[in-house]
C-alpha cells in the first residue's frame, strides 16, 4: 500500500475514509476509536472521559449526523454549572455570577470594569493570565477562570499562551455580564450551547460509523518503528511494511522516538511538548436522577476533582433504570503532582459534601480509566516546538494528524478534519485517487 496509516482513532479512521483507497491502517488496541471510546459496566456506559459533539463546520456536521450516526443522536441544550461557596452558577462562570454572595458578585463586577476601561497591561497580554485579567478582570479571574484552569489543565495559567481560547472561552460584553449579575440565566452562551449526543452505545457510536466504511484495518498491531531511509514501518508482529506516505495519528513526542537519525534540534522540541493526564473514577450510583446538570465545573482545591458529569443526562440508555451515574475527572502533569492512593477517598469525601452521594453504600459498581496524554498543554514554547517537528515529519514524509499529531487542542470533529486534510493534500498529489464527499 502507498499510505499507511498509524491509529485508527477518529483522525486514523477519517483519513482512511477520505483516502478511500491505497492504504492499510495498524491499530495498536483491539478496537478502534482511540480517546473516543466508551465501556459498559453491567448497563451503565462511560465514556473516556465525557464526549459531547457539536461542530461550526458544515461537512463535519453532515459526516457526523448523517453517515457516522445516521440518526442514532439527539441534540439537547447544555446543562452546566460552575460549583463555588456552595452555590451553582450557570456556565459560563462570567456571565452568570447571579446567586454567589454579594462580596464575590461586586468584586467580580467592579474587576470588569476596570479591566475594560483601564488598560491594565499596557500592551497584549504576555501569558494566558494576564490574559484573563485584561479580559475579565480580577475578580472574575481570582474566582474561577484562574484556579479552573489551573486545576483543569495542572499547569499555571502564567506559564500558558492563549492561542486555545478563540471559539471557546466566551467574552459576554458588558451589559451581558450586569444582566448575568442581577438576574437568573437567560441566554447560553459558547459554541457547545447546543450539542447532540448518540441515543445508543455511548460515543463509541461515531468511531464505528467509520468501520463499514474501512478496509485494510489491522488491530492488535502496534508500529513500533519507522525507517525513513528504506521507507519501511515495523509493527509490534515484527513484520515490515514498505510505504510512501504514513500517516501518523501518534503523540508527537512518541512518533518521534519511533523515528531514526532525528535532529537534535527536533528531538529536544519533541521532549520539550507538554501535556497532562486525565484520571475518570466513573461511580454507579443506586439511585435514580441524583442531578438533572450535564456537567459542573469545581474551582475550589478543598475538591479533589475537577469537573463531574452525569452519563444518564446524556442519553438515558447510558444507565439501567433507577439508577444514575457519576463521572468524575482529575487532572495530573508535571506540574501537579496527586496522591494516587488518596484519589477515591478523597472523590467520595468531596462527592458527600456537595451532596451528590449520601453514602458509600449507594455506590454499587465502580471503575477508573486514565487517559495520557489528554489535553496538549499550550505553554510558552508550544507553537516553536510543534512548527519545528511537523516541517522535518513532512520533509519525511510523515504526515501527522488528530489531536496528538497535531498536538493542537482538537474536538472529535476537528479530529476528522485533521485525518480528511492530510488524505486530500496526498490525494492532490496522486491524481488517481479520488475523495470523498459525505
Ligand atoms: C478528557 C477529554 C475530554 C474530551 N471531550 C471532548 C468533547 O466533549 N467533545 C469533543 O468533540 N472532543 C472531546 N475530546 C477530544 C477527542 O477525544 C479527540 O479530539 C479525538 O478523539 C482525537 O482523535 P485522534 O484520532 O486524533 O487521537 P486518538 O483518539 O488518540 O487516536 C490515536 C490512535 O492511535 C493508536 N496508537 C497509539 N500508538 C500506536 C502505535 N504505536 N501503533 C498503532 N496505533 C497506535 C491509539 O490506540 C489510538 O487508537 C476530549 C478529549 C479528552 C482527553
Amino acid at each position: 500500500m502507498d499510505n499507511v496509516i498509524i491509529g485508527a482513532g477518529l483522525a486514523g479512521l477519517s483519513a482512511a475514509y477520505h483516502l478511500k483507497d491505497d492504504y492499510i491502517i495498524f491499530e495498536r488496541e483491539d478496537h478502534v476509536g482511540g480517546l473516543c471510546w466508551s465501556v459498559d459496566l453491567d448497563g451503565f456506559v462511560f465514556d473516556k472521559s465525557i464526549h459531547i459533539l457539536y461542530s461550526a463546520d458544515a461537512y463535519a456536521t453532515s459526516l457526523i449526523k448523517d453517515v457516522l450516526l445516521k440518526g442514532n443522536f439527539h441534540s439537547q441544550a447544555r446543562e452546566s454549572f460552575i460549583y463555588l461557596q456552595g452555590v451553582y452558577t450557570e456556565y459560563p462562570f462570567q456571565a452568570h455570577t447571579f446567586g454567589l454572595p454579594p462580596q464575590v458578585i461586586e468584586e467580580c463586577l467592579l474587576g470588569l470594569v476596570k479591566a475594560r476601561y483601564e488598560n491594565h497591561t499596557g500592551g497584549r497580554p504576555k501569558n494566558f493570565a494576564e490574559w484573563v485579567v485584561a479580559t475579565f478582570g480580577e475578580g472574575i479571574a481570582k474566582y474561577f477562570m484562574l484556579p479552573y484552569n489551573r486545576r483543569q489543565w495542572g499547569i499555571p495559567p502564567e506559564l500558558m499562551d492563549y492561542t486555545w481560547i478563540d471559539g471557546r472561552v466566551p467574552t459576554p460584553k458588558v451589559e451581558e455580564v450586569l444582566h448575568g449579575a442581577l438576574f437568573p440565566p437567560k441566554k447560553k452562551f459558547g459554541p457547545n450551547s447546543e450539542f447532540w449526543y448518540p441515543e445508543m452505545g455511548g460515543i463509541k457510536s461515531l468511531p464505528l460509523g467509520f468501520v463499514p466504511h474501512i478496509k485494510n484495518l489491522h488491530l492488535n498491531t502496534g508500529v513500533v518503528k519507522i525507517n525513513t531511509k528504506r521507507n519501511t514501518v515495523t509493527l509490534s508482529n515484527n513484520e515490515e511494511c514498505l510505504y510512501k506516505n504514513v500517516i501518523s495519528t501518534l503523540p508527537l513526542p512518541v512518533v518521534i522516538r519511533l523515528l531514526d537519525e532525528v535532529p537534535g534540534a527536533v528531538q529536544d522540541a519533541a521532549n520539550d511538548l507538554q501535556y497532562n493526564t486525565i484520571h475518570t473514577i466513573n461511580l454507579c450510583i443506586d439511585r435514580p436522577a441524583i442531578s438533572d446538570k450535564h456537567w459542573v465545573y469545581f474551582p475550589e482545591d478543598e475538591f479533589v476533582f475537577h469537573r463531574l458529569s452525569f452519563m444518564m443526562n446524556f442519553s438515558r440508555k447510558n444507565t439501567p433504570v433507577g439508577k444514575s451515574s457519576i463521572t468524575v475527572e482529575i487532572s495530573e502533569s508535571k506540574h501537579k503532582q496527586i496522591n494516587h492512593s488518596a484519589l477515591f477517598e478523597d472523590t467520595l469525601r468531596g462527592l458527600q459534601r456537595i451532596g451528590i452521594i449520601r453514602g458509600k453504600d449507594e455506590v454499587i459498581n465502580h471503575c477508573t480509566m486514565s487517559l495520557t496524554p489528554a489535553y496538549v498543554i499550550y505553554d510558552l514554547s508550544h507553537r516553536k516546538n510543534v512548527n519545528l517537528i511537523k516541517e522535518y515529519m513532512e520533509s519525511r514524509n510523515i504526515h501527522s494528524c488528530g489531536r496528538f499529531g497535531d498536538w493542537e487542542y482538537l474536538n472529535m470533529d476537528h479530529a476528522i478534519l485533521s485525518g480528511k486534510r492530510v488524505a486530500d493534500r496526498i490525494s492532490e498529489r496522486s491524481p488517481h485517487f479520488s475523495t470523498i464527499t459525505p
